[in-house]
């Protein structure tokens, strides 16, 4: 599998308005909110350099990210790197035993295949693998 950087880094917050406030003052400019129904969230894409900060609020208390709040309380929740081939790194990786959340590419905002990796196999990170075209 190729790893070719560093996608983002996903935040969950309470309220994406009153979040990506801190972001505009560092004058990051955000790329708009869109709604991924599937995960019941709303993003918000911050790009800093060559990654991106995503802010992740939830459309539903039982969504994912209103579930990871009610535990964690608000902050970084998963880390996103970008692969050229989703697929292939998906069939990869449970060959060598790593336990996937998705063992197929799910939609992801902006139009992005992702997958995520159970944070078992990762040390206690929830790691998302995102393919861009
Ligand atoms: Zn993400």
């Amino acid at each position: 599998m190729n790893i070719l950087k560093i996608d983002h880094i996903g935040i969950a917050v309470k309220n994406l308005a009153e979040s990506s406030k801190l972001y505009e003052m560092l004058g990051i400019k955000s790329a708009g909110v869109e709604e991924v129904a599937e995960q019941k969230v709303k993003v918000c894409f911050f790009p800093v350099g060559d990654s991106e900060i995503e802010l992740l609020e939830s459309t539903s208390p039982d969504g994912p990210i209103a579930k990871y709040i009610e535990k964690n309380g608000e902050g970084l929740q998963h880390l996103a790197l970008r692969v050229d081939d989703l697929e292939a790194a998906l069939i990869e990786l449970k060959a060598k035993g790593v336990r996937l959340i998705d063992e197929k590419p799910r939609y992801g905002a902006g139009g992005a295949k992702i997958a995520f990796v159970h944070p078992k196999s990762t040390g206690g990170i929830l790691l998302e693998l995102s393919e861009k075209k």
